[in-house]
């Protein structure tokens, strides 16, 4: 059987089948009988012991590799052993509720009181109290525990959506591939998919109902194709196709460790965006010139707590010593639409992409980007660090960041501890309204970096997330060249340097016109660096700037594209 979906990170994988779709159970009243009550009761303490080897277990196999993680395992424990939480359940049973009543209905009580709790650390403890009270219904329920963070061999995820928490502690030793229901070319999950180089394919409705636990898959995430319970027939000819795939990877890994130049020698800088520092990305550090986007948001939803100053300083250090005195541009928190802390719970948006997200949120919550800032700054003395501000809309949301930056150095320097004075300020350009301002905007900071897959969402107005629409969403879209052009000019004309992070400066097709625009930095998933290495040699730079008037004088994605697959093939060919 086939399915077709759409491409979000490319290869070609053969393995079985693993649905994961976190368990949802709801629960309602009921009674029992009196004289229920007491092998109730022994259920529960059944229960509770079951529970705790499950965390147990799981505390015991983060211990080693990521202790941080294993903590959360430690509180959880404490929480099931907490005294007054187990009279509440027991006094619910004396009542003759069942066991499930007892738990959901006590945990309840738990949770509203603690989320009243003006401290936000307490406050915070909610979701892993509901962590705890899922964990026991979910044991109840018979339904063995599921998560990424141990696969079995050969693993083809099948789910409906993936977090950025997921796909942050997937078992990458196991995980052969990615097939979601939704989620587009730049989704959080496409973005891992991609720096981690496992093939991911999205848009596949109803996948997690028809691609059973443990069959074995097909996924060609070249061409979107999905089989199911191949034949041996499909089997050879995707073994033949992954081999072929590899064989021209490795002719284009040739171009990794070289640098990227056109071929009349202008250099053009390659960066890679990276989460936390993973190793591939530390491997593949010597072979690039910069870290173009530092996406410090996983260092906070790989916590159970709010980062506190100390732990943001020692973790931005560790990154710009091991980047080697290159620049690492750290973004700061870029928190909402997609992306949530399951400590810190922020009001239900019903637009959250158009919501309170990244600097606006900074905004409002004051301390936390006083703390974020104060670690950076503080950081800022181990390496070449660049700072810049996500989801910038206006001129003033500008000046609001830059006061923020301006308190942070003075609290510092109250507290005699040192900054990089001179450390560099940027925005990323993400939200069409502040590109169209660019010349305004350059005036304020030292640097712009493009974040291309929001531009493109809020410029077409086409969720990046939603598989439905990914015609309306599409790196080629005419305006958007035309704007980027626009404002790398505004920002070039001012001296101020302007560069692409978003996953169009890492892709073959589009790294030229950039290249052609006169921008000559480009930063991305680890993955794609050879590729545009490779399609830079192919051209001069005066080249490239004919290609680039080309592409500006078309009016359709589709041209555009065509365009540029032709002038790339016609290079290749020679
Ligand atoms: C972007 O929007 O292009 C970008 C790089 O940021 P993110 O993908 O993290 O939103
Ligand atoms: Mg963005």
């Amino acid at each position: 059987m086939k399915y077709q979906g759409n491409c979000i990170s490319e290869g070609i994988a053969i393995g079985r089948a693993y649905t994961y779709s976190p368990v949802e159970i709801h629960i309602t009243e009921h009674t029992i009988a009196r004289s229920e009550v007491a092998l109730t009761l022994e259920e529960f303490q059944d229960l509770k012991r079951t529970a705790m080897q499950e965390l147990l277990q799981l505390q015991r196999k983060l211990q080693a590799t990521d202790p941080g993680k294993a903590k959360i395992f430690a509180a959880h424990k404490e929480m099931l052993e907490d005294e007054e939480l187990e009279e509440c359940i027991c006094d619910a049973i004396e009542e003759c509720y069942t066991l499930d009543w007892a738990i959901e209905s006590s945990f309840t009580q738990f949770i509203d009181l603690l989320s009243k709790a003006k401290d936000p650390l307490i406050s915070a403890r909610t979701a892993d109290l509901l962590d705890v009270k899922k964990r026991l219904l979910r044991i109840r329920s018979g339904t063995p525990e599921k998560n990424l963070a141990k696969l079995p061999p050969d693993a083809i995820i099948i789910s409906h959506d993936l977090l950025p928490s997921d796909t942050a502690a997937i078992d990458r030793k196991h995980v052969k591939g990615i097939i979601t229901e939704i989620g587009g070319d730049t989704s959080h999950t496409a973005i891992i998919a991609r720096s981690y180089g496992i093939p991911a394919i999205s848009g596949v409705p109803q996948a997690v109902e028809c691609l059973k636990d443990g069959e074995k898959i097909i996924m060609n995430a070249l061409s979107g194709e999905i089989i199911y319970a191949p034949t041996p027939e499909e089997l050879l000819a995707a073994t033949r196709a992954k081999n072929s795939f590899m064989q021209e990877k490795e002719i284009q890994n040739q171009f990794l460790k070289r640098p990227c130049r056109t071929s009349d020698h202008v250099s053009v800088m390659t960066g890679i965006n990276i989460g936390a520092l993973t190793e591939e990305e530390e491997r593949l550090l010597p072979y690039v010139d910069y870290i173009g986007l530092f996406r410090t948001e996983f260092l906070y939803m790989d916590s159970d707590h709010m980062p506190t100053e100390e732990e943001q300083y020692e973790a931005y250090r560790n990154v710009l010593e091991k980047s080697g005195g290159k620049t690492v541009t750290l973004r700061t928190l870029d928190i909402g639409g997609d992306k949530v802390l399951p400590y810190f719970e922020l009001p239900k948006e019903e637009n959250p992409f158009l919501g309170n997200r990244a600097l606006r949120l900074c905004l409002d919550y004051e301390e936390l980007f006083n703390t974020q800032l104060r670690a950076a700054l503080r950081a800022s003395v181990h390496g070449d660090l660049w700072i810049m501000f996500p989801m910038v809309g206006s001129i003033s949301d500008i000046r609001r960041a830059l006061a923020a930056l301006e308190a942070a150095k003075r609290s510092l320097e109250k507290d005699r501890l040192p900054f990089d004075e001179e450390t560099k300020i940027g925005i990323m350009i993400e939200i069409p309204a502040i590109a169209v301002l660019a010349e305004e905007a350059a005036r304020y900071v030292d640097f712009a970096s493009i974040g291309t897959n929001d531009l493109l969402q809020y410029l077409s107005a086409a969720d990046r997330q939603n598989a439905q629409i990914v015609k309306y969403y599409h790196a080629g879209i005419p305006a958007a060249l035309r704007l980027i052009d626009h404002v790398s000019r505004k920002f070039a004309e001012q001296g101020k340097t302007v560069g692409v992070c978003g996953e169009m400066g890492g892709d073959p097709v589009f790294a030229p016109i950039f290249a052609g625009m006169g921008i000559r930095k480009l930063s991305m998933s680890t993955s794609r660096i050879a590729a545009v290495k490779q399609v830079m040699s192919l051209f001069s730079a005066e080249e490239l700037a004919a290609v680039k008037e080309c592409v500006l004088a078309r009016d359709s994605t589709e041209q555009i594209a065509a365009f540029m697959e032709a002038q790339i093939a016609k290079k290749q060919e020679k």
